[in-house]
């Protein structure tokens, strides 16, 4: 044994090989070099590295064997306890998803549309989380609007009380109803801020754009919150914003497994109403539809890219930028006036701040 150290030592001393003491362990039946496993009998790739994984699926803690199956099948593995190949990476990705639905299946039916519309991929229902609160930009939510838009964001009762809404229904300890109602209070200032936002970027494409201008029909007037005299193939447009509420009864249960159901639905409603009346008189009706929690209709989103987009020759942003100013504009003038809403509704409660349970 002395004496094959001593070769080793050697051989690695004419090869200028300095070995540190600390990491040299004698005596092992197998090593792990640059990746492999080495022993006496042969070398193979090291199978607890990250590119190569052993998991004992007992110790998943996976509910049941069907759990079981589609997460082996989804990772690609052919049986239980096993060594298989995939990254780590996708194995996290898969356990994180897993983890994720036996936890979301475990909350009630209206936590379930608030996560589903705050975790929809276009992003539109955090951009205002993300904002630097610049006032210039009009990114800046005062404090006390902040506190409750986060608490409606976390899904934190708001209404302890359950006080009448100004169309005498029960407001819910959450705010659904005051969100949604069409009586409520500070309803049309969040529409017009809204509005405002995508009119001033509107202008910057067009000098004739205009805010309340209304298309006449046969049967009556189209709304027309921004028109533009030549927005696409030479027509005129009339762009309509409506704010529908996610967690409306009617929706509730649909926006709980898709986001965006009940902004889809007001679109189709819109749609119904004017679309074909308003097309009659040469012009286009685009309807920009949002939902309370932020999540907008595909159409209405690929809209106000094509927005966005219109305001970067005379700005010189690039589009990217664009869009998420446009959209991040959007969110926090939608979340600061939810916040708006429950704030002013509490004072018309009347109670004074030492009652008030939004600061408790
Ligand atoms: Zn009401």
């Amino acid at each position: 044994m002395k004496k094959r150290l001593e070769k080793a030592s050697n051989k690695l001393r004419e090869a200028n090989v300095t070995l540190n003491v600390q990491k040299w362990h004698f005596s092992q039946p197998s090593m792990k070099f640059l990746g492999q496993l080495v022993n006496k009998d042969s070398i193979k790739p090291d199978l607890t590295t990250s590119t190569l994984l052993s998991v004992d699926i007992n110790q998943l803690s996976l509910p049941n064997e069907e759990d079981a199956a589609t997460l082996l099948s989804e990772s690609g593995i052919s049986s239980g306890h096993l060594l298989f190949s995939a990254s780590q990476k996708d194995l996290q990705a898969t356990l994180d998803k897993h983890l994720f639905d036996n936890l979301f299946a475990t909350f009630g039916i209206r936590d379930q549309a608030r996560l589903t519309a705050l975790s929809h991929p276009s992003g539109t229902s955090n951009g205002w989380l993300k904002a630097i609160p610049q006032v210039s930009l009009g990114l800046a939510i005062p404090g006390p609007e902040f506190v409750i838009g986060l608490r409606i964001w976390l899904g934190v009762s708001l209404f302890p009380l359950s006080p009448l809404c100004t169309c005498l229904s029960t407001i819910d300890n959450y705010g659904d109803h005051l969100l949604g109602c069409s009586q409520g209070p500070m309803r049309i200032r969040r529409h017009d801020a809204l509005v405002n936002i995508i009119y001033n970027a509107l202008s910057q494409d067009h000098p004739g754009v205009l805010k309340e201008q209304r298309a006449s029909y046969d049967d009556g007037l189209c709304p027309g919150d921004v028109f533009h005299p030549d927005f696409q193939h030479g027509r005129p447009a009339y762009f309509d914003v409506s704010i529908r509420c996610t967690t409306q009864p009617a929706f509730i249960s649909s926006c709980a497994s898709c986001a965006g159901v009940a902004a889809a639905a007001g679109e189709v409603a819109k749609d119904k109403k004017h679309l074909a009346a308003v097309e009659k008189v040469g012009s286009d009706f685009i309807p920009l539809v949002v939902e309370t929690f932020g999540v907008w209709t595909p159409f209405a989103l690929k809209t106000l890219q094509n927005i966005a987009d219109r305001t970067t020759p005379r700005s010189g942003v690039p589009r990217k930028v664009a869009r998420k100013n446009l959209l991040q504009q959007l969110s926090v003038q939608l979340w600061s006036n939810n916040a708006k809403m429950i704030l002013r509704s509490w004072a018309l409660q009347g109670s004074d701040d030492d009652d008030n349970p939004l600061f408790p």
